[in-house]
């Protein structure tokens, strides 16, 4: 994401200084329905490039301080109520979205499903990305926040990801060069991933499927599905669980307007349909000023806040 200071004169659209481009501009779009929350206001323009070079040619042609920001599935997101100026990009045409099967690897686009993986394991025997198929969202926003579950993260199974910078420029990264750490990485901010190489290992559909349908029950034991949220609100702090602590707390009773905390996870804050971002928000700083005032311990926020807030 680029934060950086930028002016426009109230009188001047944003569209008018965009270059022309292959892609789509959409103007002043509702991103509620663009995240799993299904809460928050609007982006001033949402960019769809068609291809990489579109995109570079976006890049290359706009001013640097115009701030962009990226969504991928929007799993991980809370938008604010406000909205978010300057330019959402979104890689969702066909392009973003290819797959290709190598000898020992899969690469994908960055706007590839991640769950759309299964047929494609199940079809060339692949596993070891099994962990990756259960996790909503795309593989663009995986690897930015290092997506994990049962016992592996993208850390364990990446080789190397395309990506561009904000000149425009295409390169390839090896994956010790992402910095990816627990739920996050390093990367500059104004690197966009284009696409991922994964590595797999040789298995069986019958292993496959077994393990995709333990992930399926666990998941549909032990977490909401089919609800309005944005999956572990929290990161664990080191050596402890943040479920334990909101639940030891007494904050999994805590509600705000349309926001409450799952009944079957406390790490999740669900959306019951009249949520605002500010009740999602407003609920996960209480837990974390409760959190912090019973144990000294602070939560560290897992999903990511994009936007402002409406003004009062
Ligand atoms: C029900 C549920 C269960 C979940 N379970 C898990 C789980 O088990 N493990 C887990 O790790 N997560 C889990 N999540 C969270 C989420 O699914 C993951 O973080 C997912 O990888 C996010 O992908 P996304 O495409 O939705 O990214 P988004 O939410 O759209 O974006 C996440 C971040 O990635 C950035 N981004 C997106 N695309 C790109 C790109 N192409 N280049 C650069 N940056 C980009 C965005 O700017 C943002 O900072 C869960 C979420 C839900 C709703």
């Amino acid at each position: 994401m680029f934060r950086l200071k930028f002016k426009l004169s109230h009188t001047d659209p944003l569209i008018k200084i965009l270059p022309e481009v292959r892609g789509r501009y959409l103007q002043n779009i509702s991103l509620a329905r663009h995240t799993w929350f299904g809460v928050g206001g609007r982006a001033e323009i949402m960019y769809l490039p068609v291809d990489a070079e579109d995109l570079a040619h976006f890049l290359r042609n706009t001013p640097r301080n115009l701030p962009l920001c990226l969504i991928g599935g929007g799993s991980n997101l809370l938008v604010r109520d406000g909205g978010v100026p300057g330019v959402v990009i979104k890689l969702e045409s066909p392009f973003f979205r290819q797959i290709s099967i190598g000898e020992n690897t899969i690469t994908c686009g960055a706007g590839f499903h991640n769950p759309d993986l299964k047929k494609h394991l199940l079809a060339n025997n692949r596993g070891g990305l099994e962990f990756l198929c259960s996790i909503p969202g795309t593989v663009g926003g995986s690897i930015k926040t290092n997506a994990g579950c049962f016992g592996r993260e993208i850390s364990d199974v990446i080789v190397s990801a395309e990506i561009i910078n904000r000149e425009g420029k295409i390169q390839s990264i090896d994956a010790k060069d992402l910095g990816l750490s627990y739920r996050g990485s390093l990367f500059p901010d104004d690197w966009i991933i284009l696409a991922v190489t994964f590595k797999t290992e040789p298995s069986s559909a019958e292993k496959i499927s077994c393990l995709l349908e333990e992930h399926k029950a666990y998941r549909r034991a032990h977490q909401p599905v089919n609800q309005k949220t944005a999956g572990s609100t929290f990161k664990n702090p080191e050596g402890l669980k943040a479920w334990e602590l909101i639940k030891k707390c007494g904050c999994d009773q805590f509600t705000v307007g349309g926001a409450k905390v799952s009944e079957k996870h406390c790490n999740f804050l669900i959306n019951t349909g009249t949520a605002s971002a500010e009740d999602i928000e407003t609920l996960g700083e209480m837990i974390i000023r409760e959190v912090q005032r019973q144990t000294s311990v602070t939560l560290e926020w897992e999903i990511k806040r994009l936007g402002i807030k409406r003004e009062q």
